[in-house]
């Protein structure tokens, strides 16, 4: 029998946030490849699998490894930080193996960007404040395209996730500025969410860029802005409101 080759959101650090589905293929996996650089080694502990960091390696190696040992008929599980796709890279690890005709499955993980938020302990959806989450990044040495740049998304005062941008907190802020978000407007600095050394830095779009380069935050980062975050968005959820019915309660 051949496995399919499984794609496995690994979660944000803490060793607890794999789904119990993660956990169970990531013990019963006989090869592992992961990324060294953001999947915490603590999930490693203990696997029967062999184990290869992708840190230092070209597509073509990791996807040599993977189906190498998959049609050797070893059970291979490529882990992924976070979500799988979520700026996981897995399209192209994926559409190899369809050339391939190999199976695969992916199995979800915990984003760094929800992890984020409850460290923050914040709704990201408030009512009359927002209702819409944008996940996106500042354009670095991979593009963005101009319509969804930072300072065009500014122009809805969403929640946003800004993932993989923290060393260009100054282009952040001057986008999103630019893009319409008044200078009051709060921002979050998770680093390293979940993990046992996890710092978070608040602002505003007015202080954050000084906050951040007095810290020593450099990388593996979320960035999140907007009025969700802020204590005086009290607009209060439908869902629990006595005078509103849904489908599983009557008003009052
Ligand atoms: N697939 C991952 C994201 C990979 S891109 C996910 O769903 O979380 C890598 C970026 O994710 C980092 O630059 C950083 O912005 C963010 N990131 C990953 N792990 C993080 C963590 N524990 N805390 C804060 N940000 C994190």
């Amino acid at each position: 029998m051949t496995y399919p080759i499984v794609f496995l959101g690994a979660g944000p650090g803490d060793p607890e946030l794999i789904t119990l589905k993660g956990r169970r293929l990531l013990d019963e996996a006989d090869v592992i490849v992961y990324a060294g650089s953001l999947v915490n080694p603590v999930l490693l502990d203990g696997v029967r699998g062999r184990v290869h960091d992708s840190a230092g390696m070209d597509l073509d190696e990791i996807m040599n490894i993977m189906v190498t040992a998959a049609r050797a008929g070893k059970m291979v599980v490529r882990l992924h930080t976070g979500d799988p796709a979520i700026y996981g890279a897995i399209r192209e690890q994926m559409q190899r193996l369809d050339r391939e005709n190999m199976e695969y499955e992916v199995v979800p993980g915990v984003s760094s960007a929800l992890a984020s938020a409850a460290a923050l302990k914040v709704e990201l959806t408030v009512p009359e404040v927002t209702q819409t989450v944008i996940f996106t990044r500042q354009a670095g040495r991979t593009p963005v395209p101009e319509r969804e740049s930072l300072q065009n998304l500014a122009a809805l005062q969403a929640s946003m996730c800004i993932f993989l941008s923290v060393s260009m907190i100054d282009k952040v802020v001057a986008e999103l500025t630019t893009g319409g978000y008044p200078a009051d407007t709060p921002v979050a600095v998770v680093e390293k969410a979940s993990w046992p050394d996890q710092h978070i830095v608040r602002g505003t779009l007015a202080d954050i860029e000084e906050k951040i380069q007095d810290s020593e935050i450099r990388k593996t980062a979320m960035i999140l802005v907007g009025r969700a975050l802020a204590d005086d968005a009290t607009a209060v959820s439908k869902l629990y409101d006595a005078g509103f019915s849904h489908e599983y309660r009557e008003k009052k």
